[in-house]
């Protein structure tokens, strides 16, 4: 039986135009392929007053549904805290110590991938650990990787291989660290298709490591081009009227960033989600990036 697809926003601000985009694209894949779709609020940090409300309210204005409950990651700690004790209790896991500058600073560990964490802390001894114990630093827990790359399928940019360190389970200042709950709850939710923006594709091949070392199944991934601006870079709030309250207040309606988001997918002129979840076909989708200039969006004529 088919799972879920999800998307999974960081309520740190409004969502972009881009960021719609991408959780257009999740729904379309889901639905499309007899999935249900779920939402995830990542909450744990970065976290601005209200901004979850308001990217759910705006995924629901432009047509987007999903199955509920919606998911807050700052609800299910214990549930990281397990998955970390589970590791930690099959000998997985060692307290780290070094601050990010150390772990600038220090030389990549010979053989390992580009910046990844040199293991300074991995065989410390019990002294060692008491003496930096003892300076007041607080430790963040990582993961004893086995390997340094791991691979991936992925349904646009088929096999993947990235590097694999000895990644953060555990921050310093005791919240459970992004790959680990994102591999947690995609699990726990029943999620078997992880679509999202490619700027991820890099860390995907140590959250499917992780969730084979804590025996969960490993999900379907699509990582799909995201939106730049007129310079080539990626999208950001500074680009002008980029959200769908900056495009209402220039007097346009979601049903018509909806089309915009449509013809950029490759489909023009369709207005309703359900139109364009009948034509959408994973194999027409545009393999670059979205370029748009904000300040010379929808043209008048386009609109529904
Ligand atoms: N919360 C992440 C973000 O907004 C997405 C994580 C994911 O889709 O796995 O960038």
């Amino acid at each position: 039986m088919k799972g879920y697809g999800r998307f999974a926003p960081s309520p740190s601000g409004d969502l972009h135009l881009g960021n719609l985009r991408t959780a257009l694209l999740a729904w379309l894949f889901a639905w499309s392929t007899g999935r249900g779709f779920r939402m995830r609020v990542e909450d744990l940090d970065r976290v601005k007053a209200g901004a979850a409300e308001r990217q759910l309210a705006d995924l629901a204005a432009i047509g987007l549904d999903w199955d509920p409950p919606v998911v807050w990651q700052s609800q299910r700690l214990e549930r990281y805290a397990a998955a970390i004790e589970r590791l930690d209790a099959a000998g997985l896991t060692y307290e780290c110590f070094c601050t990010r500058r150390e772990i600038q600073q220090a030389a990549t560990a010979p053989h390992g991938p580009m910046g990844a964490y040199p293991g300074t802390c991995r065989d410390l001894t019990a002294a060692e650990r008491a003496e930096r114990q003892a300076a007041g630093r607080p430790a963040a827990l990582r993961l004893r990787a086995a390997v340094t790359e791991f691979e991936i399928t992925d349904e646009l940019h088929g096999s993947y291989r990235s590097a694999v360190d000895d990644l953060v389970l555990r921050r310093g200042d005791g919240l459970p660290a992004y790959n680990l709950a994102v591999v947690v709850d995609d699990a726990a939710q029943d999620i078997d298709q992880v679509v999202r923006g490619d700027d991820l594709l890099p860390s995907t091949p140590r959250q499917a490591y992780l969730a084979t070392l804590l025996e969960l199944p490993v999900p379907q991934y699509a990582h799909v081009p995201l939106a730049l601006n007129a310079a080539g870079q990626r999208l950001a709030k500074r680009d002008g009227a980029v959200t769908l309250h900056d495009r209402i207040a220039l007097g346009e309606t979601p049903a018509q960033v909806f089309t915009l988001l449509a013809d950029s997918l490759g489909y023009p002129a369709v207005t309703t989600p359900a139109d364009l979840l009948a034509r959408f076909r994973p194999e027409k989708l545009p393999r670059e990036p979205w370029t748009l200039d904000p300040n010379g969006l929808l043209q008048p004529s386009s609109y529904p």
